[in-house]
């Protein structure tokens, strides 16, 4: 008998954080702990690959000179350009 990866409760586990990931509230340690997990786990990693972006983003990725954060008003701005294009779709 081979012992593999585990694939179970952890990867609900690594999904439910990835939600967090999105609404970047996920601390530094719990990403850290993901990616470990991912480093062992094919279908979480397939899966991770949409969200790869955010990922990055989560890990620091991003470049020094945007060392803002994601505020009230950069939110409404992409909350606004979303809705155009819901518009846009919708008037077609
Ligand atoms: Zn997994």
């Amino acid at each position: 008998m081979s012992e593999g990866h585990k694939h179970g409760p952890e990867c609900k586990e690594v999904f439910a954080l990835l939600s967090q990931y999105l609404d970047h509230e996920l601390p530094e340690a719990d990403c850290a702990e993901i990616d470990r997990h991912m480093a062992g786990c094919e279908p979480c990693i397939a899966f991770l690959n949409s969200l790869r972006r955010t990922v990055e983003l989560c890990h620091g990725y991003a470049p020094v000179e945007q060392p803002a954060p994601l505020d009230a008003a950069v939110k409404q701005r992409l909350l606004d350009t979303y809705r155009r294009m819901v518009a846009a779709r919708d008037a077609r």
